[in-house]
């Protein structure tokens, strides 16, 4: 089974406990609502095929027998694999739907009345075709090569070691009708058999979307930080590295800042919590608001965030940190609390020439100490 599909399975599989064998009952239950269709499929098919040779029967072409033979032994062959089915011993194979065996039971059983009744025999051989049409819809290339050679070995005697002349009679009219009817349901069984596969192809398609949207729903929380939706520690720090290297490659300059917010604990200690962790997501998407497209903003840890300035050069940066310490400061924060003050501190660098990463890093953490050290709400450079 392929990862995808196998992936399908356990999806839908979401609330159900896991068996041993890895098949949740969820699964195990839809399952056995499939293969039920399937055969529920095949019985609607044998009575059609039934029908005809009943025409026959009144044509006085065949005995009464062919059809009640043909109809009871179809339907037990299908009640057969149903019982199967129902205890569960198909899904102790790869393809639960016991393809294979299936289509080799059904030839067989047609071949068997090819030999019965071979002057109506092209009615047993238009079913052949459906058996096969339905079959490959779930069958490996190499299923189907199995299915095809069995159904050679068996079909080939017939026709070069028997002298049975395969009939199609035509010769009354109720004959004729039943040619007719069994060429008009064969047909209408085609366009089932295509319409059944082209749906499965959409639903493929319709679950391949879906699974495409999930995956990138998970790419995008791997790299955002929960609470304040920047990136987080990891990625911000991964791009740190990227950026780094590609500034000394292309001799551009890199500038970043390490912001920490000014006496966080007291706003913790003095609101809550919960209003601290408000504070920080404000503070993050006023951020997102102020810095330009190629800037990257991620959480380095608690209140302490860094910001990636690629291709800025240091009085820019400088700047651009500036303004956003002064946008923070001014910010009305008196949703939270009338009396609620909050600022940032920021340490601002400039990558130098064949500066290592943990080196320049370092430098930001200097910078934004000594911000603090004169008195926060303000920004430093080393
Ligand atoms: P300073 O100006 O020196 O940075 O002072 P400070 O109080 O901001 O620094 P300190 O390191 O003493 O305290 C940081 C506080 O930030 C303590 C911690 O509880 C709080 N904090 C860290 N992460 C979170 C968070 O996710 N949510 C909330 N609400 N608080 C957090
Ligand atoms: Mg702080
Ligand atoms: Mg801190």
């Amino acid at each position: 089974m392929s990862s995808a599909a196998s992936l399908l399975e356990d999806r839908s599989a979401d609330h159900a406990p896991a068996r041993p064998d890895g098949l949740t009952s969820e699964v195990l239950k839809r399952r056995v609502g499939q293969r039920r269709q399937m055969l529920a499929v095949q019985v609607v098919s044998c009575s059609l095929s039934t029908l005809i040779l009943l025409v026959y029967c009144y044509a006085g072409t065949i005995s009464i027998v062919i059809p009640t033979a043909y109809f009871v032994s179809g339907v037990g062959l299908t009640g057969f694999f149903l019982v199967l089915s129902e205890a569960h011993f198909n899904d102790r194979f790869e393809d639960h739907y016991l393809t294979v065996f299936q289509v080799g039971g059904h030839v067989a059983l047609r071949l068997g009345f090819l030999l019965a009744a071979p002057e109506i025999g092209y009615v047993f051989l238009s079913v052949v075709f459906l058996i096969f049409g339905f079959g490959a819809l779930r069958m490996t290339p190499r299923q189907a090569t199995i299915a095809w050679t069995l159904t050679v070995v068996g079909l080939a005697p017939i026709f070069f070691f028997t002298s049975t002349p395969i009939g199609m009679p035509v010769d009354t009219h109720a004959e004729r009708f039943a040619a007719t009817l069994c060429y008009v349901l064969t047909i209408g069984q085609c366009a089932f058999v295509g319409l059944y596969g082209s749906s499965m192809r959409k639903m493929l398609y319709d679950r391949s979307f879906e699974l495409k949207a999930a995956y990138k729903r998970i790419e995008e929380l791997a790299e955002l930080d929960e609470l304040t939706g920047s990136l987080n520690r990891g990625c911000i720090m991964r791009m740190l590295v990227d950026e780094i290297a590609r500034a000394h490659r292309s001799k551009t300059p890199c500038s970043i800042a390490l912001i920490d917010l000014d006496w966080f604990k007291r706003i913790n200690d003095a609101y809550g919590h919960p209003t601290g962790d408000e504070v920080l997501r404000a503070f993050a998407i006023t951020v997102f608001a102020n810095i330009r497209a190629i800037d990257k903003f991620g959480r380095y840890g608690g209140e302490e965030f860094l910001l990636v300035l690629p291709d800025t050069p240091h009085d820019t940066a400088a700047r651009i940190l500036d303004r956003l310490r002064a946008i923070v400061a001014d910010l009305d924060w008196s949703a939270f609390s009338p009396d609620m003050r909050v600022t940032i501190s920021a340490g601002v660098v400039t990558l130098r020439p064949d500066e290592t990463d943990d080196a320049f890093f370092a430098r930001a953490d200097n910078a934004l100490y000594a911000a603090k050290a004169r008195g926060r709400n303000r920004i430093a450079s080393t």
